[in-house]
């Protein structure tokens, strides 16, 4: 069976010797030693000034959206997961969709102002599968309209924008380390900010809102993750720059067994520089789509539709015409991709899939 994907699992002995420690200290969490030390390491690994290790990545975007004290309305993306969407939603905000770019599959930059009324707060925006968004034409929107940015950099772990890595813009980038994820912890997210009060501010809305044991500065959560989930960081983090290598080279080898697949892939943000976090591919209609899910799932290969439905069509946000978000999510397909992906495994893959194109009728 091949999975859309499937968690990296280090060197188990690796693991232990961090296991073991954790034994020794008898700390197994509340901002222990491995934790602080997997948050240096990913601020040196991605060039970061300020980042604090979180349980998961939708406590993140709620920390994010707490701390900047957004209120009212929240411009974002209706293609994403649906945490981006929901987190708003659970902070008591509004989110207000605004169609996303064909080419990019991101929030479409030029529609946001037209969507800004006198109650939008911020603009929550996604690197949607890894993609950069359009970071310096957001940030002029932003600054002009004096409303703050966050970027769900979810899918972002490794992709970069002008030479920097993505989670440097806007002012919090959020990550998930779910072991779905291009990087992990098991389960794991962080907040990301240049700003060392924010920092501040979320560092006490991690820990129940704590200054000291007795003291408490504001309200707070508990968004702390454990010396496990660090230590399991700290054994991936010595691997990534293979899974990024091998990503892009599986992609690359995609690329090549599906030349002849009439399928459009998104198009990289100008000044962005991509992870291959994910293999989407967008069919000519839903219909080609289906029959393909359908040989593939005959043959043991479960692809995902990522990401369908289009958020703007969830049961609690406001209707909204975002008429190429819809489409797209109709017809898109992220094919298998993790780092023990053979090569024989996409060849296998992408037979099939040209199988269903050039025999529709005869599966
Ligand atoms: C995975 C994901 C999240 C949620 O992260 P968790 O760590 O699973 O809570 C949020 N946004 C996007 C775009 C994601 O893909």
């Amino acid at each position: 069976m091949i999975n859309v994907t499937k968690p990296f699992l280090p060197d188990i002995e690796e693991y232990i010797e961090y296991v073991r420690g954790i034994w020794d200290r008898g700390w197994l969490t509340n901002n222990g030693p491995l934790v602080n030390d997997l948050e240096l390491k990913l601020k040196e690994y991605l060039g970061l000034n300020h980042l604090l290790f979180l349980g998961n990545g939708t406590i993140a975007l709620q920390i994010a959206i707490k701390a900047l004290d957004l209120k009212g309305e929240i411009i974002t993306t209706p293609f994403s997961y649906v945490a981006t969407t929901s987190s708003i939603v659970w902070e008591g905000c509004e989110p207000v969709f605004v169609d996303i770019d064909k080419d990019t599959f991101n929030i479409d930059a030029a529609k946001i102002e037209a969507a800004i009324t006198d109650k939008t707060s911020a603009i929550l925006a996604t690197h949607v599968f890894g993609n950069p968004c359009n970071i310096d034409a957001i940030q002029q929107i932003a600054t002009k309209h004096n409303l703050k940015v966050i970027y769900d950099g979810a899918h972002g772990f490794g992709s970069k924008y002008k030479g920097k890595h993505v989670f440097n813009y806007g002012d919090i980038t959020t990550a998930s380390f779910h072991a779905t994820k291009l990087f992990h912890t098991i389960e794991g997210g962080a907040v990301v900010t240049n700003n060392p009060a924010l920092l501040k501010k979320m560092a006490f809305l991690r820990n129940f809102g704590h200054e000291s044991m007795d003291t408490f500065a504001s309200v707070g959560i508990n968004g702390k993750n454990s010396e496990f989930h660090a230590a399991m960081g700290l054994v991936n983090l010595k691997s990534v720059d293979d899974i990024l290598r091998s990503r892009k080279e599986q992609s690359k080898t995609y690329d090549k067994e599906l030349a002849d697949l009439r399928v459009k892939k998104p198009k990289i943000q100008a000044g962005g520089e991509f992870n291959y976090s994910y293999y989407p591919v967008v069919f000519e209609t839903e219909e080609a789509l289906l029959r393909s899910i359908t040989l593939l799932n005959g043959n043991w290969i479960y692809p995902r539709r990522y990401f369908y439905p289009s958020l703007s069509s969830l049961n609690y946000v406001k209707k909204s015409d975002t008429p190429i978000s819809d489409d797209i999510a109709k017809r898109v397909l992220c094919l298998p991709l993790y780092h023990s992906l053979k090569a024989e495994e996409i060849t296998f893959i992408s037979r099939i899939l040209l199988r269903s194109q050039n025999n529709p009728d005869n599966q």
